[in-house]
């Protein structure tokens, strides 16, 4: 699946174990606020490293300041926040609104990442994984083909929205499809139950979008066919590119554990049927943060694995004691 969202957020890997602000940051993200709040847009950029002047020109970058600018106004107050990801967090205060902005520093303390969200998320929740228990959406056994803490493992680690989402196929043969690969009956995933995780409220659907032949992909309605669950805990779960007419529910009806909710499909900006499947801590997908989903209880590869956050190229199947 393609990224969402409009600012980027380069995920860096060195260590950082504290949860205090380190005072390197407290200078940059000071000059950065003063070059944001007086326009000078070229002193914004000269607190970025190379790799991020590669990503991101400096029209580009004035560009994104004054969006910000305009949907936001002045920053009034940043206030150190907590450590995600190797990220500070700082809460802005803006004059229209509170957000939370994300900043990654180089060991020479230029900037090589940060992250501004679209919209407000004061007093979004914040959790490292996911409290309830959940089941693996589907019956039989699947493939993760994203999946993890790594860039490497799962590109969706980019992307904070998105960060550990799955993508999941079903695979035969060490293929997704069998036959006419042109076709969504071939991929063994397409049209297969999707079953609720955990007992859980509908907060969001989104329908009547057609499945894409397979290869060709409607970057108009990112998610597709989608689905948005919310826990008793407020932990967001958003299952994307469902299967058109298959979504079984409706906003605001409560499903149970083991509930067909929908069908696995091919809608949306997606090249063939899979399940993007993620946690998240608001049920907006366009501003959240991606969280860590564990499952219960799960056979990965064969093996009964408790507590289990899959990774790229495991099998997994649930367990016949919580199958319904
Ligand atoms: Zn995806």
């Amino acid at each position: 699946m393609k990224q969402f969202i409009l600012l980027l957020f380069l995920l860096v890997s060195y260590g950082c174990f504290s949860q205090n602000e380190q005072e390197n940051y407290q200078k940059v993200v000071s000059e950065f606020q003063t070059s944001y709040n007086s326009s000078q847009d070229e002193n914004v950029y000269a607190l970025f490293d190379s790799s991020l002047k590669a990503f991101l020109s400096l029209e580009q970058t004035s560009e994104l300041l004054d969006t910000v600018r305009s949907n936001f106004g002045r920053m009034k107050k940043m206030e150190f926040w907590t450590i995600h990801n190797s990220a500070h967090v700082y809460r802005t205060t803006f004059e229209k609104g509170v957000c939370d902005l994300f900043f990654t520093l180089n060991e020479k303390n230029l900037i090589s990442g940060f992250f501004i969200p679209k919209n407000n998320t004061e007093n979004t929740s914040r959790f490292a994984r996911n409290v309830t228990n959940m089941i693996f959406p589907f019956k039989e056994e699947a493939f993760v083909f994203w999946g993890g803490e790594t860039v490497e493992a799962n590109y969706h680690m980019a992307d904070i929205n998105q960060q550990y989402a799955y993508d999941i196929l079903m695979v035969a043969n060490g293929a997704p499809y069998k036959g006419d690969p042109s076709k969504n009956k071939s991929y063994f995933i397409f049209g297969k139950d999707i079953i609720a995780p955990c007992d859980a409220k509908v907060v969001q659907v989104i329908k009547g979008i057609k499945d894409n032949l397979p290869g060709v992909l409607n970057t108009t309605d990112i998610t597709g066919n989608t689905l948005v669950l919310e826990t008793a805990q407020k932990e967001y779960l958003l299952f994307a590119h469902l299967k058109a007419n298959s979504i079984r529910v409706q906003e605001g009806d409560k499903v149970k554990q083991g509930q067909v909710i929908a069908q696995c499909g091919n809608s949306g900006n997606t090249s063939q049927a899979h399940l993007h499947l993620q946690l998240q801590n608001t049920p907006d997908i366009f501003n959240t943060i991606g969280t860590k989903l564990y499952f219960e209880e799960l056979i990965r590869n064969g093996q009964i694995k408790k507590q289990y956050m899959p990774v790229k190229e495991d099998f997994i199947k649930n367990t016949s004691k919580i199958t319904h």
